[in-house]
């Protein structure tokens, strides 16, 4: 039988990692955990609740008594928290903003860490996020960083929100999208970084089914290795 490799894939804002990792586990049959939909969905409640979302005591207790599961939809993926479907509206460029405000919360982070180790136990499973090969699954079989000029990957987000019905200006969300990406970068714990033995993949200018032929060819190159 062959080995069901554990594949830790990080990367910046709108870098194509989503898209990449969801592909990748359809073609191998394997689990997708999205783990920005996890702080997404932590940023969300946070907010309806009322909460200030760099409130660390309170948002830490919210994120503690949570609980995450994905399921596949077709060809999507959609994330249930304690039984309720949020899949859309975690969407917005705003919950991921608040997103990265929760995520600088070592509480919440260490709330998430368990779950999503927990998600992983079993191997056969593609996370994405952007500490998964420094901090949740740093004994993966696979690491992958990808990454796109900051130009591209604002357009990809600004098509995306658009594709949802959404109005969005490219300039406002390229600016989102760097304040995002500069606070996932900078935060104390678990900042956004390509793990030491991260294999970088620059997918500017590739299309998805560039990026997923290249993840299969790494992918069957890990597996002729062990
Ligand atoms: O990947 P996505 O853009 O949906 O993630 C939303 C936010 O969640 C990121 O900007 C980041 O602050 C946070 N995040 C994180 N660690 C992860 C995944 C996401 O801090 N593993």
């Amino acid at each position: 039988m062959t080995r069901r490799l554990t594949i830790a894939i990080d990367g910046p804002a709108a870098s194509g990692k989503g898209t990449a990792a969801r592909m990748l586990a359809q073609k191998l049959d394997y689990a997708y955990i999205d783990t920005g939909a996890m702080y997404r969905a932590v940023g969300l409640l946070a907010r309806q609740s009322g909460l200030d979302c760099f409130d660390g005591g309170a948002v830490g207790a919210l994120a503690a008594r949570l609980r995450f599961a994905f399921h596949w939809d077709g060809d999507h993926l959609r994330i249930f928290v304690d039984g309720r479907d949020l899949t859309g509206a975690i969407r917005a460029e705003a919950a991921g903003q608040d997103a990265s405000a929760v995520a600088t919360l070592p509480a919440v982070r260490a709330a998430l860490l368990d779950q999503q180790r927990a998600l992983a136990q079993d191997g056969g499973v593609v996370m994405d996020g952007r500490d998964i090969g420094t901090v949740v699954l740093p004994q993966a079989d696979l690491k992958v960083y990808l990454d796109a000029s900051p130009r591209e990957r604002a357009r990809r987000r600004t098509d995306e929100l658009r594709r949802r019905g959404g109005s969005a200006d490219l300039d406002q969300v390229f600016s989102e999208i760097s304040a995002r990406d500069h606070q996932d970068r900078t935060r104390a714990t678990a900042p956004l970084r390509q793990a030491d033995d991260a294999i970088l993949l620059d997918t500017t200018g590739l299309p998805p089914s560039a990026v997923l032929t290249r993840l299969l060819a790494l992918v069957q190159a890990r597996l002729a290795a062990s």
